[in-house]
């Protein structure tokens, strides 16, 4: 009898949990299903769609250097995997379905029907714990709940690593080829564009290159994370979002990565490598979140009294931000570069969300569904978290008071204007000073063809407090 390994946010052959112990027990088979309703029902972006199959050929490659075939199937949604999966059980005598554990609600129901459907059919169904370091449950405030302040779950993180580190597990041996073709990889999915050359060339697929990747972060720049994170003009952070995302890297190979630059201390030493390592930590607390408070995968407010926060109807001024087109350079350079190609740098995610949901007052969920549909590296719990942090509806989020104002962070955080200038174009001959607020020049001066601030900062400002101010209980839950 034979094992199925069903791939899913874990597209990697080192240091894969499920791989390991399905080809531990015995032969192994691979399986990928493609879903394209569900993926536009969950707004996963074409370019992040490219990246799965573009990483999918590189994964069929690797598995079959270890003798395992890839096979692919198709089907509108998770509601008809327990019914292929099972045929495909049947059909390749396979005793034993293997996972790696996802953590959205929807991922959890779909793999507790696949489990049951399996059970009547005496094939069994494993699921391991991989994409995160500690199993959401296992930690937990003294009273048994799930910690809603970052810092605090930290702590406990520290603990669990002081007494044990996740180890990074050695790549399984081959077995002997199976007599089993594996299955052509789909260069694209109907419904899903193919994205820019220059899109795919920022972003290459394979463990190889993602390996690569972080070992050269952790040479030369993890250092300085701390001193240069928050710059976008400079390659500060490592850009190992997209290749976390899709599972192409393990959160255990940064981490020891880290580690290793910075003589096996996380929470002392190199305060680069504790900035980044809290980073991943960050990563860890939002999926724990997401088990623990399953309400924000559905749409809905960590705190509930933001849910009466009345948000306004405002479609151009909506669209105006999507497109780059707000009169407000570093808002505008932000979102240009998402839309071309499908990243943005942390810092400037927080500007733009901010700006929305403060300054224009529209609701995080418009936001959070548009960062979806562009990013590569979208992921429900980091994205939920960020939108939900950068709008004051979230746990341990920014108080509703404090307001990034979108020129000074410009100002700050791109002081040469160079971001700016590589994405808006239009403003190229500006000098650093004006470059941050092209309107305080005046009509005469301004550049033509960019348009003045489709809002006002201080009126903005204003109007947000008000919205906040007078929610229920807002004073004490958010100050
Ligand atoms: P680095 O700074 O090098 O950090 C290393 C890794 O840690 C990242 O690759 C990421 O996996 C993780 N990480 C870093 N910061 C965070 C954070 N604040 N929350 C959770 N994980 C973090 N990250 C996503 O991976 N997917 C998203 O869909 C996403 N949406 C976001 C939306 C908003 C509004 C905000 C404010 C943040 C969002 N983030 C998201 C978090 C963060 O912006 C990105 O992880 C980061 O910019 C990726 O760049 P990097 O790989 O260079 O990060």
């Amino acid at each position: 009898m034979r094992r199925l390994i069903w791939f899913r946010s874990d597209l990697r052959v080192q240091d894969n949990s499920a791989l390991n112990q399905a080809m531990g027990a015995g032969p192994s088979i691979a399986l990928y299903l493609i879903t394209p309703g569900q993926w536009q029902r969950h707004d996963d972006a074409p370019c992040k769609v490219d990246f799965w199959l573009r990483n999918l050929a590189q994964l069929s490659q690797a598995l079959a250097a270890l003798g395992v075939p890839l096979l692919i199937r198709r089907c509108d949604d998770w509601q008809a995997a327990p019914a292929v999966i099972a045929e495909l059980c049947h059909a390749h005598e396979v005793c034993a379905v293997h996972v790696n554990e996802e953590y959205g609600v929807n991922e959890s129901q779909r793999d507790r029907t696949v489990a049951a459907y399996l059970a009547q059919q005496a094939i069994d169904w494993y699921s391991h714990l991989d994409q995160i370091f500690f199993r959401p449950g296992s930690v937990l405030t003294r009273s048994g709940g799930y910690f809603q302040v970052y810092s605090q779950f930290r702590r406990v993180c520290y603990e669990h690593l002081h007494a044990s580190l996740p180890a990074v597990q050695p790549t399984p041996r081959p077995q002997a080829p199976l007599p089993l073709p594996a299955d052509p990889v789909p260069t694209a999915v109907e419904g899903f564009a193919t994205p820019s050359d220059l899109l795919r060339s920022l972003w290459p697929a394979g463990e190889q290159v993602a390996q690569q990747r972080l070992a050269r972060f952790a040479d030369e720049q993890v250092a300085y994370y701390q001193d240069e994170r928050d710059f976008p003009a400079k390659p500060g952070t490592s850009q190992l979002s997209p290749y976390l995302a899709a599972g192409v890297l393990s959160p255990r190979q940064c981490l020891h990565a880290a580690l290793a630059a910075n003589k096996g201390e996380f929470d002392s030493g190199n305060p680069g490598v504790v900035t980044w390592i809290n980073e991943l930590l960050w990563r860890e607390f939002y999926k724990h979140i997401l088990v623990g408070y399953p309400r924000v995968s559905m749409h809905r407010a960590f705190r509930l009294e933001t849910e009466a926060v009345s948000w306004r109807q405002a479609p151009e001024e909506l669209a105006a931000w999507q497109e780059g087109r707000t009169g407000l350079p570093i808002i505008d350079a932000a979102m240009r570069q998402l839309r071309e190609t499908g990243w943005m740098h942390n810092r400037l995610r927080m500007i733009v969300a901010m700006f929305l949901t403060k300054n224009l007052l529209i609701d995080w969920r418009a936001g959070e569904r548009f960062f979806m549909r562009q990013l590569i590296d979208g992921d429900l719990a980091a994205n939920n978290g960020g939108w939900q942090w950068s709008a004051s509806t979230g746990t341990d989020a920014a108080p509703y008071f404090r307001i990034f104002n979108p020129i000074s962070q410009s100002q700050k955080f791109d002081p040469d204007g160079h971001f700016i200038r590589q994405w808006v174009p239009e403003l190229a001959g500006l000098n650093k000073r004006d470059i941050h607020d092209p309107s305080a020049l005046g009509g005469l001066f301004a550049p033509a063809g960019y348009p003045r601030p489709i809002v006002d900062m201080a009126r903005s400002r204003q109007r947000a407090l008000a919205a906040f101010k007078n929610l229920a209980g807002s004073e004490e839950a958010l100050a």
